[in-house]
């Protein structure tokens, strides 16, 4: 697991490892007699897996002293190491931030001062400059030249530590774009989530560029006969599969995420509704021509289809109304009998002001 994005647990193990993890800890859970639930399963992966020093510690504990690990007491470590790590590292990013800011005020503040104190001393030197005799001018130029050195060297110092502070911020800034990618990231298709397809059609919307702005609801037909047909984890693969497909068409820069359940969405803006269109009709034909089969046992799932509708931003929507119009095109998608592409012109009742 990579410790450095701790936001959301991340688990890089080959299938084999998992594998590995999941026949050594279903013993542990079945010795306490804890159902396999997530919260439960997460402890025992997590202390056969050994990522966990201090998780691993307070279940050695339990276990040497022959105390139970009861189902409250899973909950209680996964929110005190599972769960609270994420909250650990924000705390610690701002907290690295801040020390940073200060160290870097605290350096100029003293070089400000030395170099203060440098000019005042020369200033010293210069003013009894006049009137020496000759070996005293040198002397007093010996001094000029050893505060002048001094500065440049206290000079030197602050461009050092400065440089070392920008490596750090730039390192920083790297772990929270993780961060926000992995709260803004859908886990399982790795398209944005629901919430910051919220965020970012609000934005949109508060600059409205009409007509040349879509929006896509793409909906996969029938798919809950998949899910019974094949189970849940063959379902996943199809859900992940298909947003493969749309990650495959989505003209760079524009956004898809994944809406809800087995719905996604795509939003475009500065495009045409030929454009849009033709966007749609390649995602639904490619998957409509693909041939899946399941991997454990080959046997083919079958045409997997969607429905698409496409509605175009009016000047006068609101988001409600933009994405009631996409929806309402969808649905049409669906009684015209599923696996097309529908657009908002063709409605007869479409959502307007
Ligand atoms: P329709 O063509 O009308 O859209 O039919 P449908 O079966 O796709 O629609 P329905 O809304 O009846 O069922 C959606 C199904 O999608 C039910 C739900 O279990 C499944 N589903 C939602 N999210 C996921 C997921 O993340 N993984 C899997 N495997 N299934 C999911
Ligand atoms: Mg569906
Ligand atoms: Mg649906």
């Amino acid at each position: 697991m990579d410790e450095t994005v701790s936001f959301i647990p991340r688990y890089d193990e080959t299938q084999e490892q998992a594998a590995e993890y999941l026949r050594l800890a279903l013993p542990l859970l079945a010795k306490f007699q804890l159902p396999v639930n997530p919260v439960n399963y997460a402890i025992g992966y997590h202390y056969v897996a050994g990522y966990n020093p201090a998780l691993h510690e307070a279940v050695d504990r339990l276990i040497q002293g022959r105390q139970p690990l009861t189902p409250e007491l899973c909950v209680r470590l996964y929110k005190e190491h599972i769960l609270d790590a994420a909250a650990r590292r924000f705390e610690k990013v701002g907290d690295s931030l801040q020390h940073l800011v200060r160290n870097t005020l605290e350096e100029l503040e003293s070089a400000e001062e030395r170099a203060a104190a440098s000019s005042d001393s020369l200033k010293r030197q210069a003013d009894v400059l006049d009137g020496q005799p000759p070996d005293r001018i040198a002397e007093i130029l010996q001094t000029v030249i050893d505060e002048t050195r001094s500065l440049a060297q206290t000079g030197q110092e602050l461009r050092s530590n400065l440089q070392a502070t920008q490596r750090e911020i730039v390192q920083l800034r790297a772990e929270l774009e993780m961060m926000k990618e992995a709260a803004f990231t859908d886990a399982l298709t790795g398209l944005l989530n629901r919430r910051a397809f919220d965020i970012k059609i609000q934005q949109i919307l508060q600059n409205p560029e009409p007509e040349t702005t879509f929006l896509l609801l793409l909906d996969l037909d029938h798919f809950k006969r998949i899910n019974d047909r094949h189970g849940h984890l063959t379902g996943d693969k199809v859900l992940r599969y298909t947003a493969g497909i749309i990650k495959r068409f989505l003209p760079k820069g524009q956004l898809a995420a994944r809406y809800g359940g087995e719905e996604m969405a795509i939003l475009l803006q500065s495009c045409d509704r030929m454009q849009a269109l033709h966007i749609a009709e390649q995602i639904r034909e490619t998957l409509a021509k693909s041939k899946l089969q399941r991997r454990d046992n080959q046997a083919p799932i079958g045409q997997v289809t969607l429905s698409i509708g496409i509605a175009g931003l009016r000047p006068d929507d609101t988001v409600e109304r933009f994405i009631e119009r996409a929806d309402q095109a969808l649905y049409q998608a669906k009684q015209q009998g599923r696996n097309r592409v529908m657009d908002d012109r063709a409605l007869r009742h479409p959502a307007t002001a």
